[in-house]
């Protein structure tokens, strides 16, 4: 089943075609940001320079950084008032990366989504309810949209509140979920503790997986666990948001919409191309997109190239399940966090001293972060109260940083020095990228 028929099976020849007609236009459109403007004027370079698809590569990349520094309208290509909606990524609450969007590119996102949904089977008749946040993160509104595009009736219910989720579920009927891994494998509990076996008391019938890393163990402990078929979701809010790649029927690499996204796969540490089917980090330019066209944007995310044709009859190459990141980017309850703003808000208290350590694990399905911290010899001579409360102090400055609520551990100074090497910031005992490359 195809939602844009011609679009989804249209052979190579084809694609490089259109690839590079929208290549040209995306990069005029694009040069007309104050970002790229600047970066074409620096480089002696004109948009007609790009000519052909290997000419891309006159380019630099783009990277997060260069969002974060050009926040918050460096990237807009058209005027504000076209644009007319805003997201940002997940993960901070400070200077973020924002994306713009106009009427053209929700439409362009929401097709892109729904050919996701499509091609996994969901249809007129299904009830879908989409479990991830609604608001600035991508994942709500990118499937709910779709989802009411090919006219599926839509619960926009949003993340958490476990029980309300398990009781809409089997209220009505709910077919089709979109939800985080680890919150599918999460709501097991609740659903045990409520005496429901959703294998035998719901018609739950195909999951989207998304947001953040899994394994092909967890996505097969989701289909055992619930009697479905879940399906692997990849996107970032750079590109839209989901619907960037996408699991077809074969569950064998994640389709890459190629009329919307040009995709590299690069080493990591030189930018330099890798063989076909070698591991690298993935880089996209947008294709199409009117209001922050992105020319080679460096994901951080690390994958590789399917080789070979699938079985479904789509054309447009397929990407590994993610494996892991080209930077130290980690991802909890499918928020995105970096170490330095873990830094940023520890270090601004002055009760802080020079270490700190991130933990990461994973109980019952759900991470855990600890961030282990040294802070000043007197809070372990004096009362403990004012330790439990400079802890509590502690938690509610990250929280509202991360927008995750951490456990912290506190240590005496020297407690965590290090050994000479670079400092280890993030102690991942997760194993989530157990059975990545080699088991897909
Ligand atoms: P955000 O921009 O907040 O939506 O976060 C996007 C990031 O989430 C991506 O760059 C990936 O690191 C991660 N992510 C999204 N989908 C997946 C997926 N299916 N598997 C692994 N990581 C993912
Ligand atoms: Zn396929």
């Amino acid at each position: 089943m195809y939602w844009q028929k011609e679009l989804e099976t249209m052979e190579d020849a084809r694609i490089r075609r259109l690839q590079l007609k929208r290549l040209r236009e995306t990069v005029r459109a694009a040069s007309r940001s104050t970002f790229y403007r600047e970066r074409f004027q620096q480089l002696g370079l004109s948009p007609e320079d790009i000519c052909t698809l290997d000419s891309l590569r006159k380019l630099p990349f783009t990277t997060k950084n260069d969002l974060r520094q050009a926040y918050p309208f460096g990237f807009l290509a058209v005027p504000k008032g076209r644009v007319v909606r805003m997201h940002a990524s997940t993960g901070t609450t400070g200077r973020s990366t924002v994306v713009f969007y106009t009427r053209a590119d929700l439409d362009q996102w929401t097709d892109l989504v729904a050919r996701c949904m499509v091609m996994t089977g969901a249809r007129q008749g299904d009830v879908f309810q989409n479990m991830t946040g609604y608001g600035l993160f991508t994942g709500g509104l990118g499937f709910h949209y779709a989802a009411e595009r090919l006219g599926i009736f839509t619960i926009p219910i949003g993340s958490g509140n476990t029980r309300r989720q398990i009781h809409m579920m089997r209220e009505f009927e709910t077919t089709v979920i979109h939800c985080i891994p680890s919150f599918a494998l999460y709501m097991v509990h609740s659903l045990h503790a409520m005496g429901i076996d959703p294998r035998r008391d719901l018609p739950l019938r195909i999951a989207f997986l998304g947001a953040e890393p899994h394994s092909e163990h967890v996505r097969r402990k989701v289909e055992e666990l619930y009697g479905v078929d879940a399906f692997n979701s990849y996107g970032l809010s750079e590109m839209y948001g989901p619907g960037v790649a996408f699991e077809c029927p074969a569950k064998d690499g994640m389709h890459l919409w190629e009329d919307a996204y040009l995709p590299e796969i690069v080493d990591p540490g030189t930018g330099e191309p890798v063989e076909d089917g070698a591991k690298g980090e993935l880089v996209l330019t947008s294709l199409g997109r009117e209001a922050m066209p992105l020319l080679r944007y460096r994901t951080g995310d690390l994958t590789a190239f399917c080789t070979g044709e699938c079985g479904c009859g789509r054309r447009h190459r397929r990407i590994r399940r993610i494996i892991g990141r080209a930077d130290d980017m980690f991802i909890i309850k499918g928020v995105n966090i970096f170490p330095t703003q873990v830094e940023e808000a520890l270090l601004g208290m002055e009760e802080v001293g020079n270490n700190y350590q991130i933990i990461l694990k994973r109980k019952d399905y759900t991470d855990i972060m600890t961030v282990t911290v040294e802070v000043q010899e007197r809070f372990f001579r004096g009362d403990p109260q004012e330790r439990e409360q400079l802890r509590r102090r502690m938690a509610k400055r990250l929280r509202e940083e991360l927008l995750v609520t951490p456990d912290i551990e506190l240590l005496k100074p020297g407690a965590l020095e290090s050994t000479g090497g670079k400092a280890v910031r993030v102690v991942d005992k997760r194993d989530i990228y157990e059975g990545g490359i080699s088991d897909t």
